[in-house]
Formats: C-alpha cells, sequence, structure tokens
C-alpha cells in the first residue's frame, strides 16, 4: 500500500517509522527547524521505543509547584522527566524512519487535485498519489484546511528561551496572574531556560516576577475535545492535528508518539483508530479536561495548596504516570 505522510514532528517521523516495515512510505516535512516546545517528555519513551538517550539534555527526578511565592516540592518516581532538544530530537525520529525503508522528502504540502496530493518541492509542484494519507502536519493542519474540516481548537502560549533567568529543575506557576487559566513554566534547556505562560498578560507578569526582560514569541497548543474529526475516509489526522494534546498538562511529544503507534496498528491489523484511541485514552483525557475546567475556577487555590500532603502528591504523580503501558 502507498501511505504518504504529511508532517515529519514526533507523530508524523513515528507513524512512518511503524508503517515503512510493511508498506511503501513517504514523509513529506516541510523545514527543518526547532518546534516551540519546552520538550518535556516522560523518560521511558526513550526505552519503550527504542530512541538514542544522548537526546536527553536533562534527566529530572522532581518537579516544583509556585504558588502564592511558595514552592512545593513535587518527587518523581526515579529520573522520570526527560528535556529534549526539539529540533534534534525530531531529526532522530524522522532517521529511524528512514532506517526503517521510509522515504523523506522535504516539501510542503499545498493542497489536493484530482485526489492526489499537491507537493512543494523546491518550488516545484508535484502530485502524490496514495491509496492511505496521514495528516501530522500539526496544529495548523492544512490538511484539515485543504478538506474543509473545522480547523483545532487551540490557544496560543507566550514563551522565550532566555539566559537571563537559570533553573536546574522544571517550575510550574499556579498564581492566576502568571499563569492565566492554565500555568507558567520555567524548564532548563541546558544553558537557557525556556520561559513560557499562555495568555500575553500572564507572560508579561511571570517575565516581571523571574525578573527578566524578553523578546516574546507566540505558538498555538491545542485544547484537546472529544468530538474532533480524526479520520475522513482513507484520510487520517494524528499527533497535534488531531489536537492529542492531553488537557491541563499540554503534553503533546508523548501522546503524538503514542497515538501514532495506536493509528500504525489499526492501518496494521484493520481496526477502527478512533474506537482503538479511545480504548485508550478518552478517559484519561476526560478527566483531565474536567481537572482543566476546575483549574479555571476558584477551587484552583485549593487544589493548589493541598499538595503540601504527600498523598494529593501522589496522586499528582500517578495521575501523571499511569498511562505508562
Ligand atoms: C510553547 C509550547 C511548549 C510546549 N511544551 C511541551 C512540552 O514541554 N512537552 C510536551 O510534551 N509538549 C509540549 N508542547 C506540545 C508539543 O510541542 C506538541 O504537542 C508536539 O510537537 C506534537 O507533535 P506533532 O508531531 O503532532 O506535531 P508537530 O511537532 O507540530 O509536527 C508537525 C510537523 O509538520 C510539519 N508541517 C506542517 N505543515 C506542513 C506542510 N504543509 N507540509 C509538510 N510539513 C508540514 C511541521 O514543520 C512540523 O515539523 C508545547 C507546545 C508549545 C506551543
Amino acid at each position: 500500500m502507498k501511505i504518504l505522510i504529511i508532517g515529519g514532528g514526533p507523530a508524523g517521523s513515528t507513524a512512518a517509522r511503524f508503517l515503512a516495515k510493511k508498506h511503501d512510505v513517504t514523509l513529506i516535512q516541510d523545514k527543518i527547524w526547532d518546534k516551540p516546545c519546552g520538550g518535556g517528555v516522560k523518560a521511558w519513551i526513550f526505552d519503550e521505543f527504542d530512541l538514542d538517550k544522548n537526546l536527553i539534555k536533562h534527566l529530572l527526578d522532581k518537579v516544583y509547584m509556585v504558588y502564592k511565592n511558595k514552592k512545593i516540592k513535587i518527587p518523581l518516581k526515579d529520573k522520570n522527566l526527560a528535556i529534549v532538544k526539539r529540533m534534534e530530537f525530531d531529526e532522530h525520529l524522522r532517521s529511524l524512519a528512514q532506517k526503517a525503508g521510509a522515504k523523506l522528502i522535504y516539501g510542503k504540502f499545498k493542497k489536493f487535485e484530482n485526489k492526489k496530493a499537491l507537493i512543494e518541492i523546491n518550488k516545484e509542484k508535484f502530485l502524490f498519489e496514495y491509496d492511505i494519507l496521514i495528516a501530522a502536519d500539526g496544529v495548523n493542519s492544512s490538511v484539515r484546511k485543504a478538506l474543509n474540516l473545522p480547523s483545532i481548537p487551540k490557544t496560543i502560549t507566550h514563551y522565550t528561551k532566555t539566559d537571563k533567568y537559570k533553573t536546574k529543575e522544571c517550575e510550574f506557576f499556579f498564581d492566576k496572574e502568571l499563569g492565566g487559566n492554565y500555568y507558567g513554566w520555567a524548564f532548563p534547556h541546558e544553558n537557557l531556560s525556556h520561559i513560557g505562560s499562555v495568555d500575553a498578560k500572564s507572560f508579561e507578569n511571570l517575565c516581571k516576577y523571574l525578573n527578566i526582560d524578553t523578546k516574546v514569541k507566540g505558538y498555538f497548543i491545542p485544547t484537546w475535545q472529544e468530538n474532533i474529526t480524526i479520520q475522513k475516509d482513507n484520510i487520517y489526522f494524528v499527533g497535534d492535528a488531531a489536537a492529542q494534546v492531553m488537557p491541563l498538562s499540554f503534553e503533546g511529544i508523548y501522546y503524538a508518539i503514542k497515538s501514532a503507534e495506536i493509528l500504525t496498528n489499526s492501518i496494521i491489523n484493520n481496526l477502527n483508530y478512533k474506537e482503538e484511541w479511545n480504548k485508550k485514552y478518552l478517559k484519561d483525557f476526560k478527566f483531565m479536561k474536567f481537572l482543566e475546567n476546575l483549574n479555571k475556577t476558584p477551587l484552583r487555590s485549593l487544589v493548589v495548596k493541598a499538595h503540601k500532603f504527600n498523598f494529593v502528591k501522589n496522586l499528582s504523580i500517578n495521575l501523571w504516570l499511569k498511562s505508562r503501558s
């Protein structure tokens, strides 16, 4: 079968890697870039997917919740949180897809023409045939647009990489002024820190709070909802292009890779992709959506403060770790 995959981020590269063992796979990636991202990923994914551990820049055994100037330490079981540099990480995933037999082409999906995909490569246009097309082209999916599907629900995030604030751990800021309706974050990134928050005002406040003066950048992140179309005939959506980002935590790398695994198993074994995804993740995503909504209410302060109790810390950690399988 001819499978064309648009987008060579974590979702598309993983799908290409697994499908190339059985099918004729072409992976289209528009550019080499450092995707705006904190780069935090569950560390066990390196063993689970046989990834190169040299890509891990930091391996953390705790995170901090910051609220009302107080820092609450949340120990993780073992060193469970890895920080990667997205440019290197994504290139590695694409190279694994190539090793498995996928053809990697740097080009850009433009539109559909006579049931073929029009790809621009070095300013020239080519039509690609396919039996199956996988759209792994991120939050602004142009495949979705070309099919006139509603765009992915999303929110803008504001972030920067700076050397003006140093942290060795992941810090999450839960005051409304610093984190808006979600949270602000500071992650270590080699000799820099990745600082961010969702809305512009809370980002500005976070920068003031951390005493940094920096240039802000913005990028969208999906806000998952249950009713998003993830398949239309022989076209499948995965990763950010299917909004498969965990509500509240905004963890997207792990779920892009795991969702690509579910998709490839569904294609290879002729199973219903949506049903398989729902079986594995719907309950967790719905529960986290509930917590995300709770976080927007005054109950947020109670939930954050409760983290000084060990049983609440353990509950949070288990929630974060439970999707391992
Ligand atoms: C500021 C910020 C911080 C984040 N921090 C974290 C974090 O710490 N941990 C975490 O787990 N998640 C984080 N996320 C979310 C995470 O970045 C995404 O969920 C993840 O990248 C999704 O992977 P993907 O492969 O689905 O999409 P992407 O990584 O977006 O990959 C899609 C790829 O498709 C390519 N593409 C797009 N259009 C076309 C086209 N027309 N033709 C060809 N190629 C195309 C793009 O160049 C891109 O490389 C963060 C997101 C943001 C915005």
